[in-house]
């Protein structure tokens, strides 16, 4: 397990505006599961752009929070087309003309934020903290008895 932190409006619109791609100044060989982090800086130009709107954006969620994991994807490919001035790829809207296109699935929103130190670039989340994501994950994927 390894995580990224990333910014406010974008990390909220990776765990719930079905934003596919994470913008990033480094390509990683990593491939496998990871936590989104909302670091502790906001990027306040980004939450008025249609982009952001369209997906929902809402300073109300719990999942705006800063300074926490709010939740775990699948890192499943990193396009450097862009990076290397390759021309177009397929990443869609989301995806900077001069970043590596971190490409995710399996986006799953934590219930809750869990508050977290992060770090720039790729980091390793302490046994502590991916403990807790799969715990949470877990009881929330327990059916409700009614
Ligand atoms: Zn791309």
């Amino acid at each position: 397990m390894q995580a990224i932190s990333v910014q406010q409006p974008w990390a909220f619109a990776i765990a719930r505006g079905g934003k596919p791609v994470s913008n990033q100044p480094v390509p990683t060989a990593y491939r496998g599961p990871l936590l989104v982090h909302a670091s502790m800086r906001v990027d306040l130009k980004a939450c008025d752009s249609p982009l952001v709107q369209g997906a929902g954006w809402d300073p109300r969620d719990p999942l705006a929070t800063i300074g926490a994991v709010i939740a775990v994807a699948e890192l499943t490919g990193v396009c450097a087309s862009a990076a290397r001035g390759l021309g177009v790829c397929r990443c869609g809207p989301w995806a900077d003309d001069d970043a590596y296109h971190w490409q995710l699935g399996d986006v799953r929103p934590l219930p809750r934020p869990i508050v977290a130190l992060g770090r720039t670039d790729l980091w390793e989340p302490t046994a502590t903290l991916v403990a807790e994501v799969r715990a949470m994950l877990a009881a929330a994927a327990v059916p409700r008895v009614l």
